[in-house]
């Protein structure tokens, strides 16, 4: 193999060069490639789609994790649900959290990521506040009695495995177990490219949340470049707090973000007209439906 094609959207589609082909299979749930490329080192791709590089994927990693977990403040108990490859769970470890749950339904990606990637995760599974499940995040959710004060899901696209984590049922359980001033955060793709994925995920998000707020990540490795997350949670001021804080915030992280500061927290929510309010209609509209589930 001397190069791989992702194609995931219909007229456009990026290639990167192979160097060295590491690992190939199907896990019994996806198939997995990883690949050593030039210029973003080892990528690892699940279905067809490309999930991390060493090169960038602080950059998701870090705001997936940081803006929740900031926005937050206090937070003790988080949920992470997907994200086996151990990079959101790294950065949400420099917080001074009590615990961390992490539900990955794919052990391999887990072996596989400590194998070929094993700076992504640095000894974050080793950590004592960390507990992993393999299992369905979305079953997971379903069944827990546990609460938590941010729940971060770090998923697929909705192809595959990863399609059951962004409806509205899904939040709506999610929103159960959040605590008082909960937050939660997750992944919604690229904005330029699938404009109505993002706008379906706020307005369910929507239902169950007084508060959702679109922001953007640059991901190179990403087609489009500009991949969009939403954060949810009571207030809209809560999830973008005044530098002030955030700066007091970020002072107590354990270590070092590469890609995250304060300044950055608050310039990702701010967005062009059609990402800043998904759904809002020609005349200006509710930009969101009123929430329909209240908890
Ligand atoms: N950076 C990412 C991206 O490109 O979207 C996410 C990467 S992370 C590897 C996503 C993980 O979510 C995968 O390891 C996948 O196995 C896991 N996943 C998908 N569906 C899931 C489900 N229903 N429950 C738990 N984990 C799931």
């Amino acid at each position: 193999m001397n190069s791989f094609q992702e194609k995931l959207y219909e007229h456009h589609s990026q290639v990167f060069t192979v160097d060295n082909v590491l690992h190939q299979s199907h896990t019994g749930l996806q198939n997995v490639l990883v690949f050593e490329n030039r210029l973003f080192g080892r990528v690892m791709v699940l279905d067809g789609i490309v999930q991390l590089t060493e090169r960038d994927n602080h950059i998701y990693h870090e705001m997936i994790a940081h803006v929740p977990l900031m926005a937050h403040g206090q937070a003790k108990r988080v949920l992470i649900i997907g994200g086996g490859d151990g990079g959101t769970l790294k950065e949400v470890l420099k917080h001074p959290v009590e615990e961390v749950i992490l539900v990955e339904i794919d052990s391999e990606v887990i072996e596989l990521v400590n194998r070929f990637f094993p700076a992504l995760s640095g000894r974050s599974f080793e950590d004592r506040r960390a507990r992993i499940i393999v299992g369905n995040g979305l079953e997971y959710v379903a069944t827990t009695d546990k609460t938590f004060d941010v729940i971060i899901i770090d998923s697929t696209d909705p192809i595959g495995p990863g399609e059951q984590l962004f409806t509205a049922s899904f939040y709506a359980r999610c929103r159960t177990l959040l605590r008082r001033g909960g937050t939660i955060a997750l992944q919604s793709g690229a904005p330029f490219y699938q404009p109505q994925q993002l706008d379906g995920v706020c307005a369910r998000i929507a239902s169950c949340f007084n508060a959702v707020r679109p922001f953007l990540a640059p991901v190179p490795s990403y087609a489009a470049g500009m991949l969009a997350l939403v954060a949810a949670g009571d207030n809209h001021k809560a999830l973008r707090p005044t530098m002030k804080i955030l700066r007091e915030r970020h002072q107590r992280l354990r270590s070092d973000t590469i890609y995250y500061t304060p300044e950055v927290h608050r310039a990702a929510f701010t967005l062009p007209p059609r990402f800043a309010r998904p759904g809002a209609g020609k005349m200006g509209g509710p930009v969101y439906p009123e929430p329909t589930c209240h908890v």
